[in-house]
């Protein structure tokens, strides 16, 4: 295999970069085999409990925050669509967030006030938390993909059978709070997108190298990562949304066998199975780059590690590697 394109140097010794914190958006319960394969211990009609994690990054300079993704809300009876409440009686789907301390919860009324960006990866119901206090407070713009807002548009009530709110966006005659983002198609803005590492399509948010938003086609349409910097002579953070719901899937002892895990009853969880396991090979590349951590939302084993460790979670800073 030829050797991994490297990830940009920093531009100076000042090259600003993003601290990073991370935020427990509860747990949930799917079935294994959805997300696991069989050698990785998918066991039919044996559910598994996954973290939903969020992170907020703050830039070194100008100090805008920037939330990724907002796990499961402790308020989903009130705020999540028919469709997805029904998915919670059939056994083993569960929600299970302890009272007071999803995403919202933890950071509180005054600095949900303050957030300048809410980027949401993808719209499954374990990512979008609740937003309505980002809408209310007028003033976080949110960063999705594309092909994502399709759904939102025509999601409950309007339709609904929907698994998505229609109500999880600023909508507005403008949409000025809405940065809809696609590298390719009609809508899309390619030169503004440029291939970064090993992937081919990435957005410099901040335009300072600082934030990329990295295209990551596979689970959904629209699906969209987060690369940024961590310090400023060369660490890197890698947020891989739903790419993968394991580490084990992207981390293969073979480089090239990636096997995505199909249900028998629910199909691949993933719309585009070959897109998906494409995506994970290029993580498995940007993960085997120097000082670059990989974290993504459902990451099991980095929860395990550091469940009980306080200094590991907001308002503690994820080390830099
Ligand atoms: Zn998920």
């Amino acid at each position: 295999m030829p050797p991994s394109p490297k990830l940009p140097p920093p531009s100076s010794s000042s090259q600003p970069y993003c601290d990073v914190y991370v935020l427990h958006g509860g747990n949930i319960e799917i079935p294994s085999t959805l997300v696991l394969a069989e050698s990785d211990g998918g066991r039919e009609d044996e559910p598994l409990l996954i973290p939903c994690l969020s992170f907020l990054l703050v830039h070194s300079k100008s100090k805008k925050t920037f939330l990724f993704d907002l796990g499961v809300s402790e308020n989903w009876k009130e705020c999540y669509p028919p469709a997805v409440q029904k998915l919670m009686k059939i056994a083993p789907f569960r929600v299970d967030v302890a009272p007071g301390r999803d995403v919202n919860a933890t950071l509180g009324t005054e600095k949900i006030d303050e957030i300048d960006y809410i980027c949401l990866s993808h719209f499954h119901w374990d990512h979008v938390g609740d937003t309505k206090p980002f809408i209310d407070n007028r003033r976080s713009v949110f960063v999705v993909g594309k092909e994502t807002l399709e759904l939102v548009e025509r999601g409950y009530p309007k339709n609904q059978e929907a698994y998505v709110s229609g109500e999880l966006l600023p909508f507005s005659p403008s949409n000025e709070r809405i940065l809809a983002l696609s590298p390719t198609g009609a809508n899309g803005n390619p030169q503004e997108w440029a291939p970064i590492g090993p992937f081919p399509y990435a957005l410099d948010f901040f335009k300072d190298g600082s934030l990329y938003i990295v295209d990551a086609p596979g689970h959904c349409p629209g699906h969209i990562n987060v690369l940024a910097r961590t310090s400023s002579d060369g660490g890197w953070v890698y947020l891989g949304g739903d790419s993968a719901h394991s580490r084990k899937l992207i981390l293969r002892e073979s480089p090239d066998k990636v096997e995505v895990p199909v249900d028998w009853r629910l199909g691949c969880v993933h719309m585009d199975k070959e897109a998906s396991e494409d995506t994970m090979r290029r993580i498995r590349e940007v993960w085997g780059l120097p000082r670059v951590r990989v974290m993504i939302a459902h990451d099991t084993e980095w929860y395990e590690e550091n469940k009980d460790v306080r200094e590991s979670w907001w308002p503690e800073k994820l080390p830099s590697l």
